[in-house]
């Protein structure tokens, strides 16, 4: 049997999933299935490429126990900075944003390595204070002699992972490229003039634009790190030549420590180690794009909706599962893709999802509808006899241990064969349902069950029901049939009628369903011979009754 068949109440089922998709996706209610789909492929990438012209100068527990506590003398920053002259870009990650007051002149001292050097790149972030947002950039000396300005402003996600950044942002308006692009921008010779300190006014915002995911990856870090200390006092300026260097902090009792997808589970990533892997995904070409957020809700919607259709319509039902489960990995796979091979970050994980739950409802509610066909009559949706079967033998053997009665009903259509001759085939299948639909109506209490046996003959089981209150069933529903009125010119009453064989009994120990249809079936022969139209009660002969009772006492003392 074709799924098409199956599923025939079905057909809004995929425009439903594709507006369900569109809405989660574009609500991002389940943005957080997203996030796990996007951390999984960026730990399992395989095609991550390292580059090792990439070095971090780490301000860590070792230099800390080696040059003292923080924050150090700024005469150590222009040391190193002057160590620092081969290299292609400096990225100076750390905030000096205070003058010095011990030391006025350290901090001129600073600048001017500062100037000496080149290529430095300072940073510059948001920071709150008193309500006010501001922006917060190196010392104006300082900034003035740094080679660029990038902002440090690293996206926090939903539940608190550090995965996108905006390549452009400011107080006011997007005015400072993202600190790893301002650092790639100074490596390759392509500086921008910085802009002046914004002054903060009521009500400014900090602007962003154009959203990028930080490249991470699991395996070898694309970059080197070294000790602060080491830097200083021990490595040769020639080790940083023809390198791009970032200094920032990484010792863990100095905070800034993020939460990222590649980082452990308690312990974060630093800022400086963020910047690298950026840095190191815009000089590599490995920068991943998200889709922007219409478009994969768009995208998404049109997948669901037509995967659904298209899946639902080919799929055998014993197949559904598997296809839809093909289906759902498929979509990962794709996505897999985009991020591997285009470095375009589209989601996907409520796609799959989805693909997989219509999946498994469809196969599910096919199975029940299946079942449900296994005791149905396809014609005229009552039970079938099969069923009728089941249901009378358990009935029956309950009743017989209660010794409570029972009543047995089976109807006829009258000349039915003539019916069809006269009006046809199809005609005759309408009268069919019309008296099934009548039968329905007519007995819809509990303990009555209607089932069509064969042919034009239909059965009623009723429970309890004892042989009067049978009859007289039987009877108004003989009323009901001749209130509609269903011509049958063919046949001496003019309209359709049926003959009604019914018998009732408290199920004894000789008794057996097959002896109630036979008897059943003998009232009905006997309604016939009446002259049709008519309901005709089983009774047992005066003489077998007395037999009967006698048969029963000696099996009950047996
Ligand atoms: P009687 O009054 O003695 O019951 O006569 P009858 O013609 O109703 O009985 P008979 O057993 O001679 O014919 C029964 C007819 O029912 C013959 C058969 O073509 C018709 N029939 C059985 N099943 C179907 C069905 O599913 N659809 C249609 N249209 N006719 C059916
Ligand atoms: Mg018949
Ligand atoms: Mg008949």
């Amino acid at each position: 049997m074709r799924s098409v068949q199956i599923s025939r109440y079905s057909r809004g089922i995929p425009l439903l999933l594709a507006l369900l998709g569109l809405l989660l996706i574009a609500s991002q209610l389940l943005g957080r299935l997203d996030f796990w789909l996007y951390d999984s492929l960026t730990r399992a990438n395989p095609f991550h490429q390292p580059d090792q012209n990439l070095i971090v100068v780490a301000i860590d527990e070792k230099s800390l126990s080696e040059l003292g506590r923080w924050p150090w003398p700024r005469a150590y920053h222009a040391q190193l900075l002057d160590k620092l002259g081969g290299a292609h870009a400096v990225g100076f990650d750390i905030a000096i944003a205070e003058p010095s007051r011990d030391h006025p002149e350290a901090d001129k001292h600073l600048a001017n390595a500062i100037r000496r050097n080149g290529k430095v790149v300072g940073p510059v972030f948001p920071e709150l204070q008193g309500g006010q947002l501001l922006e917060t950039r190196p010392l104006p000396a300082m900034a003035a002699a740094m080679a660029a300005l990038g902002h440090t402003d690293y996206e926090r996600d939903e539940d608190g992972t550090i995965r996108r950044v905006y390549l452009r942002a400011g107080l006011g308006a997007p005015r400072y490229p993202s600190f790893a692009a301002a650092v790639r921008a100074v490596a390759l010779g392509q500086r921008e003039t910085i802009p002046p300190p914004q002054r903060p006014r009521p009500g400014q915002a900090w602007q962003r634009r154009d959203l990028a995911m930080v490249p991470f990856s699991s395996g070898p870090k694309p970059f080197h790190t070294v000790s602060y200390g080491d830097a200083l006092a021990r490595l040769p300026p020639s080790f940083f030549e023809d390198s791009i260097v970032l200094i920032g902090v990484t010792a863990n009792g100095l905070g800034n420590q993020q939460p990222t997808p590649v980082s452990a589970n308690n312990t974060g990533m630093p800022g400086v180690e963020i910047d690298a892997y950026m840095v190191h995904g815009l000089l590599t070409h490995q920068q991943i794009r998200p889709m922007p957020l219409l478009w994969e809700s768009l995208l998404g919607a049109l997948l669901l909706g037509l995967g659904d259709w298209l899946l639902s319509r080919r799929l055998r039902p014993r197949r559904l599962l598997t296809g839809y489960a093909l289906a759902s990995g498929a979509t990962l796979l794709a996505s897999a893709s985009l991020l591997y091979f285009a470095s375009l970050w589209a989601g996907g994980s409520v796609v799959a999802m989805l693909l997989l739950l219509s999946g498994t409802l469809r196969y599910v509610s096919g199975q029940a509808q299946l079942f449900s066909l296994a005791f149905t009559d396809s014609l005229t949706r009552l039970y079938n006899r099969r069923h009728f079967d089941e249901a009378f033998a358990h009935a029956f053997e309950q009743y017989r241990q209660r010794h409570k009665p029972l009543a047995l009903i089976i109807l006829d259509i009258d000349h039915f064969k003539k019916y069809n001759d006269h009006y046809g085939h199809y005609a005759g299948d309408e009268v069919l349902q019309k008296v099934a639909r009548a039968l329905r109506d007519g007995f819809r209490q509990k303990g009555q069950l209607v089932a069509r046996l064969g042919g034009e003959e239909f059965g009623v089981l009723l429970t309890p029901s004892d042989a009067p209150q049978a009859f007289a069933a039987a009877e108004r529903f003989l009323g009901q049939l001749a209130a509609m009125e269903l011509p049958h010119s063919a046949s001496p009453l003019g309209q359709v009628s049926c003959s009604i064989g019914v018998c009732a009994c408290i199920p004894g120990p000789t008794d057996s369903t097959r002896s109630l249809f036979e008897q059943a079936d003998q009232a009905l022969y006997e309604a016939k011979r009446g002259g049709r139209n008519r309901v005709s009660l089983y009774h047992l002969p005066r003489d077998a009754g007395a037999k009967k009772n006698a048969d029963d006492a000696s099996a009950l003392l047996d």
